[in-house]
């Protein structure tokens, strides 16, 4: 590597563990092996057919301009109507997806060496975005006993005079799991009384199969609640790059600022393809999905009881965790081993904390053919 003066975090961002494997799943694949891929983190459904006509539409239009940098108006308004629970528009900031508004949000309410409680298992971008930030993120271990929801002692424990935030995923990504209302009473209390922000990442938010177990941010009256979502998983948009932030007023407009001159706005062909679309794509299309999602959690269910990887059912999402530790390995080597013994590729749960280094992270955003192979594949392992 030529010495180019690159700044210094760049260096501290560490290749991702899941990189590795998916690039031996690459390599396997161009060898002509038949590679089953259950990393996948994006829906596998196009886009809703009412959007698409939105997006032609929009085209049609020219409506390929700049938009206002917060959003377009009506958009944030049908939004904040959907959102419910009084939002305005003026608290909603449209964004080139739920990354770039988690990234916006951190770079607005860190200064240097501020430091960012992260539950684990946590999402892989929210620790690097921390670093490039200038904050420091401190990890909160939690364990299957506990669903892999932290305990209020242990968050309590990792606070620091230092400490500025704590990152909320709920639904979360990769254990599938659902905070409980409980814990979340706590962590807000304890936020107040440490005068901390607290984001929470909900991207999620209508991929759940216990929808009574799911308690949103929006609940709440804090006011340095920031919630971060988008149209990425939900709306299987991801590549159309629509994301939001819902925050108090004053915060949404600090956060702006600094989306005027990194962002510009979000896409506008994105934002008035669904526009007037919301409610009836989340009623119809989304719910369809989302039962789509559904069936094939329970082909897991069934197909993966006689294999020797023991998981936890996903209260939400489409991924889940499988416990890795009869094959006497670590996640890294596990998923590696998977990979070249079945054909399937995975994500090594390190790469979302030390706390699921015994589990790989699958995904079911592919068909119920890809699952049942998968699931047979992994019958045949001998150990
Ligand atoms: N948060 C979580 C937990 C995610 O899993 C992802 C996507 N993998 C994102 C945020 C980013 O979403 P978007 O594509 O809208 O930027």
């Amino acid at each position: 590597m030529g010495n180019f003066g690159l700044s210094a975090k760049v260096d501290v961002i560490a290749p991702s563990a899941s990189l590795q494997v998916a690039q031996r799943a690459l390599e396997l694949k161009r060898l002509g092996k038949d590679i089953i891929n259950l990393s996948i983190g994006e829906p596998d459904f196009n886009v809703p057919v009412p959007i698409k006509e939105g997006l032609y539409q929009a085209l049609e239009n020219n409506y390929t301009h700049y938009t206002e940098s917060q959003g377009v108006l009506d958009l944030r308004k049908e939004l904040a109507k959907e959102l419910g629970h009084d939002i305005e528009a003026d608290q909603i900031i449209l964004c080139s997806g739920c990354k770039l508004g988690i990234y916006l949000a951190l770079e607005t309410i860190l200064n240097p060496g501020d430091e960012v409680i992260l539950l684990e298992p946590a999402w892989v971008s929210y620790k690097h975005m921390i670093t490039i930030a200038h904050g420091k993120s401190v990890s909160v271990k939690t364990n299957e006993k506990n669903n892999f929801i932290p305990t209020i002692e242990d968050i309590k424990k990792a606070i620091t005079d230092k400490t500025k935030a704590i990152i909320i995923n709920n639904p979360n990504n990769p254990s599938g799991q659902l905070m409980p209302k409980e814990i979340l009473d706590e962590i807000v209390q304890l936020a107040k009384e440490k005068n901390l922000f607290i984001i929470s990442d909900e991207i999620y938010s209508d991929i759940v199969y216990e929808k009574e177990s799911f308690y949103s941010m929006l609940n709440y009256d804090y006011e340095k609640i920031i919630i971060t979502s988008g149209f990425s998983k939900n709306f299987a948009m991801t590549g159309l790059r629509l994301g939001y932030i819902v925050a108090k007023k004053e915060i949404a407009k600090a956060i702006n600022k600094l989306h005027q001159h990194i962002g510009t706005c979000a896409p506008s062909i994105a934002q008035y393809g669904i526009m007037g679309k919301i409610s009836d794509v989340l009623k119809n299309d989304v719910e369809d999905m989302r039962k789509t999602y559904e069936k094939r959690r329970q082909i897991l269910i069934d197909g993966l009881k006689e294999t020797i990887f023991p998981y936890i059912i996903p209260q939400a999402t489409f991924y889940m965790l499988l416990n890795i530790s009869k094959l006497n390995m670590k996640s890294l080597e596990a998923s590696k081993y998977i990979l070249e013994e079945c054909g399937v590729a995975t994500v090594p749960g390190i790469a979302f904390g030390e706390s699921i280094d015994d589990y790989v992270r699958i995904s079911f955003a592919t068909s119920d053919e890809m699952l049942l192979k998968a699931i047979q594949r992994f019958k045949n392992i001998n150990i």
